[in-house]
């Protein structure tokens, strides 16, 4: 009865409005909409940066709950979802392939589904999903056994569904749709069960399939239900048959750079992890490059074409995926360019024509596995003694040299995404400082099964701090400041033009620093570690921050003495959503 209710109310809203749903226009102008938020990144360039200014540095000690909403069930984990705000609703996803519909005002739920996801779902790394995209009145989201559901976003009910891939071979979805052009892109998860990298378009109203793009040399592509082009070329940089289990899962989703009309996907690491099966080992004549795993790919929105890729780690051997989000900024001397900053701990900056190489810096300390970036090639200097040895070599032929490298494979920096602010020019990237003892094993493909070749146990290399929220200047690659959190970062950051950067911590908090300074200004305890993804918007005068809290995600899975470090932290999940009471709003 209470779902009719407010299923009506909603209506009855409705219709005193006029709107046909989420237009193109919406989508391409999201960035400075401000009473709106329709995409993952608060805009397609996923700068997270909101032009409102209401709350800032001088009125946030006053930021206060304005709702909490509890997820509820016995379903807690991770909640790394970034909400949608639409027409006065708030959509968000929830760990275990969940999707709420909350009133903006009240907080009351609308409509919740709740997938029903099949035994032996393989998700790597938690049951998280990072959030949905809109078109018209469909809100798409992705599922954990590798399925799309597009909803109607009034009633919840199920438009349509298609698969992605099959659960059962390894592959799974957790990031953000994107929608261009009428077009829904996805990417795939699964890159430590030997899945291909995929990017895949359908029609968004009705999920049609149009295009699909494997991201693995020798895969054939599809356009409108026929083969259209192999990706690469055959046996160029992988040995044998070793590309058709090649990873480079697209696990993070994708971004759509307006001023270029390109897709930018970022592919994970190659499969196995053990690098000397793929060539990736010995020699550095490019054989064992492995493409385009652990790269960032430029592709046609039109028809799934590779126009362009950088790779940020070829011969990869340490699970430093390539798939972090890429930013479109203009730099000091008004180039147009991308930023990125790699699992493998390097910052780089990439040509926005055609993904070429203009420069990279260390933003964590201690890299282990090369001594820099090449400034002609772009290419790694490698460290060659810091790669996990080859089980060959080993006396038994059991387990190879153990290396203990920096980054550990969660990364200088893993999937939570960064923000840029045009008016400080900085990136303010979410950095973890960590390393880990590695090793190689001899692996052969199953389907379904683990295909890494590779144990590892992750290590702090600091007592005093892990995480690492960076603010740095692209034109230089330095640091400009930097706070430090004991437990491992994991939230996403958003940056506003009232010079503020929130983010949050495993700790509960979700924070707000000066965006110059980076003093702490202000800090809300949600009660479960926040490894969600801020947002801001304003409704009838007053601008609002929301943040989902539950903590999880990879690091109590597979962080190994950063684990137990942090086994005290508590599970939760509910969105906190924050403003400033009007009386106070200018003290
Ligand atoms: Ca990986």
């Amino acid at each position: 009865m209470k779902r009719l209710f407010l299923a009506s109310a909603v209506c009855m809203l409705a219709s005193t409005t006029v709107f046909a749903g989420v237009t193109e226009e919406d989508i391409a102008n999201d960035a400075t909409i401000t009473s709106q938020v329709v995409t993952n990144g608060m805009g397609r360039h996923l700068q997270r940066f909101s032009p409102l200014k209401s709350i800032n540095k001088d009125n946030v000690k006053h930021l206060v709950p304005a709702w909490s909403f509890s997820m509820g069930g016995e379903k807690q984990r991770g909640n790394e979802a970034q909400p949608l705000i639409y027409d006065g609703v708030m959509y968000v996803t929830g760990s275990y392939s969940r999707l709420y519909a909350i009133d903006v005002k009240t907080g009351e739920e609308i409509w919740q589904y709740n997938a029903r996801l099949p035994e032996g779902i393989l998700p790597c790394c938690d049951v998280v999903n990072r959030g949905a995209a809109i078109y018209g009145d469909t809100i798409i989201f992705g599922t954990l056994d590798a399925r799309l559901v597009g909803l109607n976003r009034k009633t919840g009910d199920v438009v349509w569904k298609d698969k992605i891939a099959n659960y059962k071979a390894g592959y799974s979805y957790t990031a953000a749709p994107i929608i261009v052009n009428g077009l829904v892109i996805t990417g795939n998860s699964g890159g430590e069960f030997g899945i291909v990298g995929e990017v895949q378009a359908r029609k968004a109203e009705t999920g049609e399939l149009v295009w699909t793009r494997p991201v693995i040399e020798g895969h054939m592509g599809t356009l409108n239900g026929k083969d259209s082009t192999m990706t690469g070329t055959l046996n160029a940089t992988w040995p044998g048959d070793m590309w058709k289990n090649g990873g480079g899962a697209t696990w993070l989703g994708g971004s759509y750079d307006a001023d270029t009309g390109m897709l930018v996907f970022g592919a994970g690491n190659p499969a196995p992890w053990n690098s000397w099966l793929r060539d990736a080992g010995s020699k550095d004549d490019g054989k064992g490059d492995n493409l385009y795993a652990a790269s960032r790919i430029g592709i046609d929105p039109a028809n799934g074409e590779i126009k362009w890729h950088y790779q940020t780690t070829p011969r990869e051997g340490w699970d430093y995926d390539g798939v972090n989000e890429v930013i479109p900024f203009v730099d000091k001397d008004g180039n147009k360019r991308y930023a990125t900053a790699d699992r493998n701990g390097f910052f780089y900056v990439l040509d926005r024509k055609d993904g070429g190489f203009v420069s990279a810096s260390p933003f964590v300390k201690n890299i282990t596995w090369a001594k820099g970036i090449d400034e002609k090639t772009g290419r790694p200097i490698w460290n060659e003694d810091n790669r996990p040895g080859d089980p060959k070599d080993a006396a038994d032929g059991g387990k190879g040299k153990v290396v203990f490298s920096v980054p550990s494979f969660l990364g200088g920096k893993n999937w939570m995404p960064m923000a840029h602010s045009p008016d400080t020019g900085l990136f303010y990237v979410p950095s973890n400082e960590w390393g880990m003892d590695i090793w190689n094993e001899p692996v052969s493909y199953k389907e379904g099964a683990a295909y890494l070749g590779s144990g590892f146990t992750i290590k702090p290399i600091f007592d005093d701090y892990i995480g690492s929220l960076k603010a740095i200047d692209p034109n230089t690659g330095k640091t400009v400041w930097e706070y430090k959190n004991d437990a491992p970062l994991w939230a996403g950051v958003m940056a506003t033009a009232g010079d503020l950067v929130f983010t949050g911590t495993p700790e509960g908090y979700l924070k707000a620093f000066d965006a110059k300074t980076g003093k702490e200004l202000w800090k809300f305890q949600t009660g479960s570690g926040v490894v969600g993804q801020p947002i801001t918007w304003d409704q009838d005068g007053e601008q609002f921050v929301a943040v989902a809290s539950g903590w999880g995600g990879a690091v109590p899975l597979w962080g190994g003495e950063v684990a137990k470090k942090v086994s005290y932290l508590n599970q939760g999940g509910s969105i906190w959503v924050f403003k400033i009471p009007q009386m106070l709003s200018s003290k």
